[in-house]
């Protein structure tokens, strides 16, 4: 890795920890905490679509998240809407531990058919949170 390439991803990872910052803000979120790392490869082998990944310790207010390469490719705009994408999951994490909790009570032969269902309720109302307030915050 050359010095001028280390130097573009900082600023880049600067900007998106500032872009995600300015979204914890808005949403009334100022108690978390993050940690924003570049992955050097994919953040998702198995789909490439996934650019960025959010990691919550909600006992702790505290969120590492995981970005990868391929995020530069997005246009500045997107990048933004990523970092509140991200940010919305935050909304949702007392109820993914609830989820887990009740997950963990399920006979064993049921338990992947309900984190699978889980993952994909949870995905969208992250997504329908990052629709609302990508069309309705304030500029
Ligand atoms: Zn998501």
């Amino acid at each position: 890795m050359t010095k001028k390439k280390l130097s573009t991803d900082m600023e880049r990872l600067n900007k998106f920890t500032e872009e995600l910052h300015k979204w914890r803000d808005r949403l009334w979120l100022g108690k978390w905490r993050f940690n924003v790392v570049l992955s050097e490869g994919a953040v998702d082998p198995e789909n490439e679509r996934v650019v960025a990944r959010i990691t919550p310790r909600p006992r702790y207010y505290h969120a590492t998240f995981t970005v990868g390469p391929s995020l530069w490719d997005q246009s500045p705009e997107d990048q933004d809407r990523i970092a509140l994408h991200e940010i919305c999951h935050l909304l949702v994490t007392d109820m993914c531990a609830y989820v887990e909790d009740v997950v963990e009570e399920l006979p064993t032969d049921q338990r992947n058919f309900a984190c699978e269902r889980w993952q994909e309720v949870h995905e969208k109302t992250a997504s329908d949170l990052e629709t609302i307030f990508w069309n309705r915050a304030p500029s």
